[in-house]
């Protein structure tokens, strides 16, 4: 195993911010190589924590000789993020500076141009020089994964249409409760690394075979425990063997039986009014169209003030705020539903 860092200066003087990388070389250079990263928005450390015990695995592995591809593996993608704290809060989804998401804005080229994400880095900022370092790492990869997660969530992820049904290794291997299939139209990390394996000279391709870009929602922010990172670890080492990048005689491919649902069929179940959220279902709960999900106490004293949120359609609840308060318009629920929701889907992912 070499372990290096990536180093990128600060936008101030006297900063300078280190990403710790692992790398293990494969003994056999047909084997698919892999990049896996987690905690890109930095409050998001599921993934961190799985990504410390798959570690621990892989170098036992490495001693055994069951490397087969190359693997890269970046436990803690984002310093900058990390080191923002606003008012005694970590503040890892945007850089306070610029206000951009640390998962979007990745520049959308073609995989023969990867070597232009590194051209004239010193004239960008720290923000830019990490999403392009991470991308340009990334792409040297065959098999890409995402590790985020959400607020109050199932296990879940976004994968584009290009690398599904190939891709049910990885949601079987990982427990998800469901798939949702993206269309690739976004500027994230994972939507950047898919846009390069689509365009790999000639006409888009509408199918990498061989290829994954993949954003991996491990549950909920607070979903960080010693025997759950483990069990994601074990779960993302089968399928590792089970695409032949290690090597293990005990590996079995399970099935998929969950969900993929396209992203026109989730319900983004949002608030009205604001109001102090009462919610009356959790994630995991199968709804019916017109269950009462929570009650919004708009006017909190007053006779009739209080007003129900209800499900638009039939669906598994896989999302759910975990703030008590909700703003007018705030996403409350995303609801995996069985048929289309909406036709004002703007392309691209379903939040900021
Ligand atoms: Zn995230």
């Amino acid at each position: 195993m070499e372990h290096s860092e990536i180093i990128i200066g600060g936008d101030t003087a006297g900063i300078e911010w280190r990403v710790p990388v692992f790398r293990f070389k494969g003994s056999d250079a047909k084997a698919p190589s892999v990049y896996i990263q987690a905690a890109l928005h930095a409050n998001e450390l599921p993934g961190t924590a799985l990504a410390h015990f798959l570690l621990e695995t892989l170098r036992e592995a490495e001693a055994d000789g069951a490397i087969l591809g190359d693997i890269t593996v970046v436990p803690q993608a984002n310093p900058i993020g990390l080191a923002q704290s606003h008012f005694g809060e970590m503040q890892g989804r945007f850089e306070l500076g610029s206000r951009t998401n640390f998962n979007r804005d990745f520049p959308l080229i073609a995989l023969a141009e990867r070597e232009t994400l590194l051209e004239n880095l010193d004239r960008r900022s720290a923000a830019d020089r990490l999403k392009r370092t991470l991308l340009h790492t990334a792409l040297g990869a065959d098999l890409v994964i995402d590790l985020h997660c959400d607020d109050e969530s199932l296990q879940y992820a976004y994968i584009d249409d290009a690398f599904w049904p190939e891709a049910t290794d990885l949601a079987a291997a990982l427990d998800m409760q469901a798939v949702f299939l993206s269309d690739g139209e976004s500027s994230a990390f994972e939507e950047a690394v898919g846009h390069a394996f689509k365009h790999q000279g000639g006409d888009k391709l509408s199918s990498v075979p061989g290829r994954l870009a993949v954003t991996v929602e491990l549950r909920g922010r607070r979903d960080v425990y010693p025997e759950m990172a483990k069990a994601d670890a074990a779960g993302l080492w089968q399928f590792l063997a089970g695409r032949g990048v290690v090597s293990d005689s005990a590996h079995r491919a399970k099935d998929y039986a969950g969900p993929a649902i396209p992203l026109d069929n989730i319900e983004m179940v949002r608030a009205p009014e604001p109001g102090t959220v009462l919610f009356h279902r959790d994630i995991g709960d199968t709804v019916k169209a017109g269950d009462l999900l929570a009650t919004l106490i708009t006017r909190p004293g007053e006779p009739d003030g209080t007003l129900p949120v209800k499900a638009g359609h039939d669906g598994l609840i896989a999302t759910r705020t975990s703030a008590r308060y909700a703003r007018r318009g705030e996403d409350l629920m995303k609801i995996a539903c069985h048929e289309a929701t909406r036709k004002d889907r703007k392309p691209g992912t379903l939040e900021d």
